[in-house]
């Protein structure tokens, strides 16, 4: 299984950084070795009836990296291209992203290898809750809590929770996080993770004493975390000039208009042809000079081939391993680029997915802006210990983040023991 793990490039990656990391925190091998690999990698096929009366059958993933801190806590993607590899890396990645910010999970993942763009609702609702269905086993609110991902919303999270409340004969609200706001989904959470881009984005900018109003800011990406990032740079009057998509690219020097962007991609299903701006070509677009560079889609885009081109002042991760371990080294090299590391930077995300459970933990719900300023304290209490983290120990921002989430887990590996 190590070597099937491996052989993915994403979960290589993982691996990869996970491993320099164990070096610098000279991890013995005993803790190295059970930090690295994951507990439950769940794979299921999934029948489901289609619109024109065909029986398909899907498969699902969930890998639960390590529950030694609370239950395993992550999100469900849909994507043409999911596989366990991958889905087992982003698990790993949760991980060090939950201890990082103080939270009392282990990190989770899971993944459904469709392509939603191509199924009707109807399609997309038979398979989430044949997918809840098979998985049920496996999950519960101390077990096992999912979120939204690429390509499933508060909409899939709603029929999960309906699927496993209906097989417990009961609400089960703290089943999962990121669902609609009547079904005890917490204010602010679909917001959460572009928002806290956002906010992290503008610390960054601090840091650099470049001024936050009028600065910069390119975009890639338009879903969940990418277009409340850009909302709420353009609410803080940053100028986001570039936007992109899967369907094209945006362009406008003085800036999108947020709103009219986000009605846009309501009506036309994607950012190609907003009149609000210009056609760019995609990849010329991170090129571009800019404040803050926010790659919000998948992972891998920022590679050796354009790391040194990159011309930005702040690079904020608001994807998952959106950089690849070649272009961290020649960012390290080029040293005039501030990175916000993916397990920070879109904490926001999985920061009020806690709180949500909290909340439903306790039948007890908080305003929208009680919710958004304790994400704002969290996120810049983690940002503040990880400048000094790295300024102590002499290690680049990446390493820091990573080598925080990982000490953490390691003591507490170390300490519980192993069993028998
Ligand atoms: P989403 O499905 O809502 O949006 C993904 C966006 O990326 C879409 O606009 C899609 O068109 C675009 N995209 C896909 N391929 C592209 C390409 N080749 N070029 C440009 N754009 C492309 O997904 P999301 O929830 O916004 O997640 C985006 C990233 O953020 C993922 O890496 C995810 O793991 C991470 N993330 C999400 C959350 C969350 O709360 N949703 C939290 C933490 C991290």
């Amino acid at each position: 299984m190590k070597e099937e793990l491996l052989k993915d490039p994403v979960f290589g990656m993982a691996a990869e950084q996970f491993d320099r990391v164990a070096d610098f925190l000279e991890l013995s091998q005993r803790v190295r070795e059970r930090c690295k690999w994951p507990k439950r990698l769940i794979t299921v096929s999934l029948p489901v009836t289609m619109d024109d009366g065909r029986t398909e059958v899907f498969f699902g993933y969930r890998v639960q990296h390590h529950l030694s801190r609370g239950p395993v806590k992550g999100g469900l993607r849909f994507h043409p291209k999911v596989n366990v590899g991958e889905v087992a890396a982003l698990a790993m990645w949760m991980n060090w992203k939950c201890a990082l910010m103080g939270l009392p999970y282990g990190g989770g993942k899971g993944g459904i290898t469709c392509n939603p763009r191509e199924m009707s609702m109807g399609e997309q609702e038979r398979l989430t809750r044949r997918f809840a269905q098979e998985i049920c086993p496996f999950i519960g609110p101390e077990i096992d809590v999912m979120a939204p991902d690429v390509g499933t919303t508060a909409q899939h999270m709603a029929w999960i929770l309906d699927t496993y409340s209906t097989r417990e004969g009961r609400f089960v609200p703290e089943i999962i996080t990121g669902k609609p706001v009547e079904l005890q989904g917490s204010e602010g959470r679909t917001q959460a993770t572009g928002h806290g881009v956002a906010f992290l984005a503008t610390r960054a900018l601090n840091k650099l004493s470049v001024p936050v109003i009028g600065a910069s800011a390119i975009v890639q990406g338009f879903g969940n975390v990418g277009s409340y990032a850009v909302e709420t740079m353009s609410s803080y009057g940053m100028k986001v000039r570039g936007v992109s998509d899967v369907t094209g690219a945006v362009w406008n020097l003085e800036g999108l208009d947020a709103l009219a962007l986000r009605a846009y991609v309501a009506e036309h299903g994607g950012v190609k042809g907003f009149p609000g701006g210009e056609e760019i070509d995609p990849d010329e677009m991170l090129l571009q000079e800019c404040d803050v560079l926010v790659p919000a889609a998948l992972e891998r885009v920022i590679t050796a081939e354009i790391a040194p081109k990159l011309k930005c002042k702040v690079l904020a991760e608001g994807a998952n391993g959106p950089t690849t371990p070649e272009a961290d080294a020649i960012m390290e090299e080029r040293g005039d680029i501030f990175l916000i590391p993916d397990v920070l930077c879109n904490a926001g995300g999985v920061t009020v997915s806690y709180f949500e459970w909290v909340q439903n933990l306790q039948r007890f719900s908080w305003t929208k802006q009680e919710v958004l300023s304790k994400l704002e304290t969290k996120l810049n209490e983690a940002f503040e210990n990880l400048l000094l983290f790295c300024g102590e120990r002499k290690c680049d921002h990446r390493l820091g983040a990573l080598a925080t989430g990982v000490e953490t887990v390691a003591k507490v590996k170390q300490t519980r023991g192993l069993f028998p």
